[in-house]
């Protein structure tokens, strides 16, 4: 067994493990699941989902708080479903999440509407449903959303989203808490936005937000974040009728194992262990109780990202002078994580393998050379035809899939114990040119 599947069954990541030299997914055989739906697979564990939900909820029992889980690590209605019925809220960043969170039968009254471009049609839809807040991330925005909550004689309740300009240790791209970022409202100008805000008709002020980045495996850097906001946070208090403040999400996972980083002591000495739930949640509930708020959570890639695997078929085995090539049947359309960030993904076969091992690229169908999942990684011998589980899938897998190179969206499946279910199609040729449409000319002269 892989060192990482052990440790992860220890350490209740995730329900991902070999049995009798094959890998299941709770009490669910992979290689049936992707006899039955094909490959290119997610197949997502609803009991992992729920146990990470819960303890993160357990772990924060002594606090008023609402985890409001962040739609856009993976927006599958079942996934969804799952956790409104948990009693989670939702994070959105569009109007597209929020239809899908009522889709999925959750509560409007329990989301929290981000992103730093909300459109006229976005916020008037979040206004009729009635969104928790609405998390302001510039003046402009507070300005465009009053207006529009004028016009529809409706209120708006939001929360400015505060850059708190701390260093999150994280990719670039996915780092969002400093000044130079896009993101949030600088500290020193905050004051004056609230004040501003406190003078809007159709604008109620119900919190204060931030969010320092993604894949954050430390818990510094919250720590620091909030002993930054807490003196403004009391200032804003005896002001105004704050009710809630948002730590943001940002939690990282494991992606790692020992096997393939060749130290057996990896689990026991790792410096980028990612941070278990008791250690985040003891580094900042003491902060958080004495800011007296209600506390928002808005954790994405923690929930669902440990979750997941994605399913691949090796089509073909292909060795040039120097190199060796597994070439599957998922591309970077299907998971973009390892082209977009350099992202680490662990692979491992469906059918455990005891041989030893040699480097291979393994590597998507696409037309791109960033179009690989993994580099000289060492793997026990591949053939055509044999699956592979792509680990750690869950978050901003699907999500962010794409039909790039005219490849049909993969199928989803979820477990709940010994039964899986699909949970979206795969799609097909036709669904490739749906909506498009042949041109119609219309000739328009000056
Ligand atoms: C992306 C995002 C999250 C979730 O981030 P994770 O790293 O997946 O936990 C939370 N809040 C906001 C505002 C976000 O943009």
């Amino acid at each position: 067994m892989h060192y990482l599947l052990i440790a992860a069954t220890i350490l209740g990541m995730h329900s991902f493990h070999y049995r009798d030299g094959r890998l299941y997914c709770e009490e669910v055989d992979l290689a049936k699941a992707a006899e039955a739906f094909g490959t290119p697979l997610y197949i997502y564990s609803a009991g992992t989902i729920l146990d990470h939900y819960q303890r993160l909820d357990q772990a924060l029992a002594g606090l008023d708080h609402l985890i409001c889980y962040a739609v856009k690590a993976n927006s599958n209605r079942a996934i969804l479903h799952l956790l409104a019925e948990a009693g989670a809220g939702f994070d959105i960043v569009s109007g597209g999440e929020l239809y899908r969170v009522i889709r999925a039968g959750g509560d409007a009254s329990k989301c929290t509407f981000a992103g730093v471009g909300k459109s006229r049609e976005e916020i008037e839809y979040a206004l009729e449903q009635q969104v928790y807040s609405f998390n302001i991330e510039s003046e402009a925005e507070l300005d465009y959303i009053n207006q529009i909550a004028v016009a529809k004689n409706l209120r708006a309740a939001i929360a400015l989203r505060v850059n708190p300009d701390v260093v999150a240790p994280t990719h670039k791209y996915i780092a969002t808490g400093q000044s130079e970022n896009k993101f949030g409202v600088p500290l020193d100008r905050v004051a004056t936005v609230y004040e501003r805000a406190a003078k809007m008709p159709n604008i109620i002020i119900r919190g204060i937000q931030m969010h320092i980045g993604s894949q954050i495996t430390e818990a510094a850097p919250f720590v620091a974040a909030i002993e930054t906001i807490t003196p403004l946070v009391g200032k804003l208090k005896s002001r105004y009728p704050l009710e809630f403040f948002s730590i943001g999400g940002g939690l990282g996972i494991a992606y790692e194992s020992s096997i393939a980083s060749g130290r057996a002591d990896w689990w026991a000495a790792n410096r980028s262990h990612p941070l278990t739930i008791s250690d985040y949640a003891n580094a900042i509930v003491p902060q958080l109780e004495k800011m007296g708020l209600r506390i928002l959570l808005e954790p994405g890639r923690l929930l669902v990202g440990n979750a997941g695997v994605l399913l691949t078929r090796v089509r073909y085995i292909k060795e040039t002078g120097q190199k060796k090539f597994a070439i599957v049947d998922a591309g970077m359309n299907d998971l973009i994580r390892p082209a977009l960030y350099g992202s680490y993904h662990e692979i491992v076969p469906v059918k455990e393998s005891h041989a030893s091992t040699s480097k291979i690229d393994i590597v998507g169908p696409v037309c791109e050379s960033g179009d690989f999942f993994a580099q000289e990684r060492d793997m026990p011998p591949l053939q055509a035809g044999d699956l592979l589980a792509i680990m750690s899938a869950g978050a901003y897998g699907f999500a962010m899939a794409s039909t790039y190179n005219s490849r049909p969206l993969p199928a989803e499946a979820l477990v709940r114990g010994d039964k899986v279910a699909l949970v979206r199609e795969r799609q097909v040729l036709e669904d490739l040119t749906r909506g498009e449409v042949d041109p119609k000319w219309q000739q328009r002269r000056p």
